[in-house]
């Protein structure tokens, strides 16, 4: 066994977690900048939980409320001039995994001014502003990643800007998710759900990454009944807010792989959410996969008796169409056979025509 592990991220878990523990904001400084989505935050409680929180400890701050689904750099150099000539001393990322992405990489860009989008990625080390995370979302589990992962429209494309954020401190109270449409909830589940299946088949996958990504797949696993059948109670929203910290955390040291690197193309040209781009791939990418022990003991965990068994439930789940042709999944096959970060971690090798495949077999009842 060798392997390491580093995780920085102080986990605050429950209901009212910041309210709660609102006096550990006192140790950030004068002045905080709180970058969140256009609406949600507004709705969930969120918001209003962190400026009780700030103004408690007469802490100042400014809020940034425009960021969208998939952060371009465009909305992260927007915020960032605001935040650097309001002289903020660090960032408090409210929402889902795009204000929580696109507040790391604002973090970096304000704590350092010579660096822009074109050299950002070549640049080592950089740190960045503190970074606090409150989580609106069950999915992504980017408070506790040290990705950062934007649009790139110059190049067509979403990247991680190739840095270490972890943020300083993650709070998680299920409660904010508690309204969350029908939609987001799956779409979101199923990214953490990839997260941890992608943890667990893959190069980079050690003694703890894969009990973390067992135990996160056993919890992911008892949501799957109250998910179909759309009843969802704060058990269930704790456990999956739950499973999808454990994702985060498997992630943080294997990095994701083939499914998230197919998925990019499908969200970045045909705007498919990103949990459910990787989704539709999945039965597929399982079917491929050739260490069936692996993927038998995923099944397992999830206590389900086959790969057909889990598409059923995923198509139960969402609208797995698309509007796609053969020529466009071409181009997304040749993009993925490029995307060597993503193919290193994949165990096996694969090349286009397993690509090729996958897409195809999961999007060919479109076919045109
Ligand atoms: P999201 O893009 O942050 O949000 C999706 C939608 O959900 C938005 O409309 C948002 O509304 C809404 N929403 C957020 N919280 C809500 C709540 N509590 N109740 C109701 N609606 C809510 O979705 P996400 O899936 O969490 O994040 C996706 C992004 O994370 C992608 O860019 C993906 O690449 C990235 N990602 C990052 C990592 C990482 O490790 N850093 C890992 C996986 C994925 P508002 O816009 O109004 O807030
Ligand atoms: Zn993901």
């Amino acid at each position: 066994m060798l392997f390491n592990y580093f995780m920085p991220t102080k986990i605050y878990f429950g209901k009212d977690v910041v309210l709660k523990n609102k006096y550990i904001l006192k140790d950030f400084g004068k002045k905080a900048y709180i970058i969140t989505g256009k609406r949600s935050s507004k709705m969930n409680g969120s918001l209003d939980h962190i400026i009780e929180a700030l103004e408690y400890n007469n802490i100042d701050y400014i809020i940034f409320d425009e960021v969208e689904e998939n952060p371009s750099l465009e909305t992260v150099e927007k915020a960032s001039l605001i935040g650097g000539n309001e002289k903020v001393d660090f960032i408090i990322g409210l929402g889902g995994g795009s204000p929580l992405d696109a507040s790391k990489a604002i973090g970096i860009f304000i704590n350092n001014p010579n660096i822009n989008r074109d050299n950002i990625n070549e640049a080592k080390d950089l740190k960045s502003l503190p970074v606090i995370a409150i989580s609106t979302t069950s999915g992504t589990g980017s408070e506790v990643t040290q990705y950062a992962i934007v649009t790139d429209h110059n190049n067509q494309t979403k990247r991680n800007l190739g840095q270490s954020v972890f943020p300083d401190v993650a709070f998680l109270d299920p409660s904010y998710t508690m309204d969350m449409e029908y939609d987001v909830t799956v779409s979101t589940a199923i990214d953490a759900f990839t997260h941890l299946a992608e943890g667990y088949l893959n190069n980079n996958a050690s003694e703890l990454t894969d009990t973390i990504a067992k135990s996160g797949l056993k919890i992911f696993g008892t949501c799957l009944k109250q998910l179909v059948e759309k009843e969802i109670d704060y058990s269930t929203r704790e456990n999956l807010m739950l499973a999808s910290a454990l994702g985060g955390m498997v992630i943080a040291q294997t990095g994701t792989s083939l499914p998230h690197g197919m998925g990019y193309p499908l969200t970045y040209f045909k705007n498919i959410p990103h949990g459910k781009a990787n989704a539709i791939l999945y039965g597929e990418y399982l079917n491929i996969f050739k260490d069936k022990v692996r993927v038998d003991k995923i099944l397992s965990l999830l206590n389900l008796k086959d790969i057909e068994e889990f598409s059923s439930i995923i198509s139960k789940l969402m609208d797995t169409t698309l509007d796609i042709t053969e020529k466009e999944i071409k181009v997304y096959a040749k993009i993925m056979c490029s995307n060597e970060a993503k193919l290193k971690n994949h165990p096996e090798k694969v090349g286009y025509d397993e690509i090729y495949n996958i897409y195809m077999n999961s999007l060919i009842k479109d076919i045109k």
